[in-house]
Order: C-alpha cells, then structure tokens, then sequence
C-alpha cells in the first residue's frame, strides 16, 4: 500500500517559453519546478527522480552561453541537492530502496551518481539510448545498480510505472494510489504543464508522434481512473489547494 507521497521541490530553472510550448514566440523567458517524488509504502521507500548535479549549485551557466530560444539556466542552491533535500524529510540517502529513472535528463537524473548502491529501475529503451550516445552527460554513470522495468510495473503495490515515449525514448509517467487520496497521475515531462494538457500542444521531443500518442494514452488513464494530473514544470501548480498537502 502507498501510504504517503511527498513532492519534492529540487530548485528551479529558467527556460525560453519556446522549449515548453512549441511555436511560442522565441524571447519569454519563464522559471520553472524541478521536482522529485517520495513515495513511502509499507515497507519501501522509493525516490522518483533525483533534481539536478551538483554542477548547477549557484551555476546559471552549466550549459554555457546559449542561444536565446535554447536558454535554460538551472537555479539550484546547496541544499536542493538531492541528499540534503531528503535529509529534510528524515531520510538519508541509504534509506532509498529504489529510485525510480523517469529519463535520463539533468533535471531529473542529476543526483542519481550519490546512489551507488540503490536498485535504480529504469526503461531500457532509455538505457539504450544512452548507451548509443557518443559522449555521456557527466550526470550519468552507466556503472550504477539499474534494473530494467516494462509497462505497467509496479514496484510496490499502489505505484505503477507508465511507458510514455516521445520526450525521450524510455521516459517514464507515474499511477499512483495513495491510501485515502484521489489517484494521482505524475506525467513528468510526458506534459511539462497544463496549458500543454489543455491546448493539446506538445513541449520538447524528441519523437513528436510518440508525444502525442504518450498524452493520449495519459489521458484515457486519467480518465478512468478519475486521476487528478500533476505536471512535470507547471510554473503554477504546486500552488493550488489540492496540492499543498503534497509539496508542504
Ligand atoms: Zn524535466
């Protein structure tokens, strides 16, 4: 049983409107959540996710000057990274039973080098896609404990992991079902906000008809299950009411 469910703030970042929305107008710069996921069960505890490097800390420029219509500027202090986050929670960094890999990008992956020894389930069709890349991002280390996981897993009763390609090939959205709550559908950045949900305008990806073909899926699993949708970087979401229970 899931018996809780903490949404973890990792920082922020800023990013050009255009990598959200796609054909937005280049020049509206927007700040953005990073989030990570704490998920207590009976006798597990599972990290979705694990914010950004170390790098980042106090480093608006870890990917160098960019373009305007590529600008990301990680904002990231000292203690948004992940092991001092969860210290906040009680936890320490051996606590972890699993860490769940949505995909491997930095905002998401960036702390998973500090879990050596942790089961760290992951798509392997994103694993393979990284082991095809020429050069590694410096936040992945292919020598970690990953366990590959299909469709439909569920690690532990009332979490189930959903295939939603597109963004990248092995992303990964979340089911869950905590005790006592309303279903709760984490699209990570299957869909980045809900201007993307409504509009039915995609965000970055790297396959668009995989994208689109991934939120249809989310869709008619929100439907059926009467999910109340959380969004990987909605700038504003984490403010309404029902979800302050969460993020407190
Ligand atoms: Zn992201």
């Amino acid at each position: 049983m899931l018996r809780d469910v903490r949404f973890l703030n990792m920082g922020w970042c800023l990013i050009d409107r255009s990598q959200l929305v796609t054909g937005h107008p280049v020049g509206d710069v927007v700040r953005i959540p990073i989030w990570a996921y704490l998920l207590r069960g009976d006798d597990a505890l599972l990290l979705v996710d694990s914010g950004m490097p170390a790098g980042c800390i106090g480093n608006e420029r870890y990917f160098g000057e960019m373009e305007p219509g590529d600008l990301i500027m990680p904002q990231m202090q000292a203690e948004d990274m992940v092991d001092r986050v969860l210290a906040r929670q009680g936890v320490r960094l051996e606590d972890i039973d699993e860490v769940i890999f949505t995909h491997a990008h930095f905002d998401h992956a960036g702390g998973s080098g500090l879990f050596h020894g942790t089961r760290i389930l992951a798509h392997p069709d994103e694993l393979e896609a990284l082991r095809a890349e020429p050069e590694l991002p410096e936040w992945i280390d292919l020598g970690l404990r990953y366990e590959t996981v299909q469709d439909g897993l569920e690690p532990i009763p009332g979490v189930k992991l959903i295939h939603t390609p597109g963004h990248t090939p092995g992303h990964m959205s979340l089911l869950l079902r905590p005790k006592g709550v309303r279903p709760i559908l984490l699209t990570v950045d299957a869909v980045y906000t809900r201007h993307n949900w409504e509009a039915d305008i995609l965000g970055a990806m790297t396959d668009a008809d995989l994208g689109q073909a991934s939120v249809a899926r989310l869709r008619a699993i929100a439907a059926a299950e009467d999910a109340a949708v959380f969004f990987g970087h909605d700038p504003d979401q984490a403010k309404e009411p029902f979800w302050q229970a969460f993020t407190r």
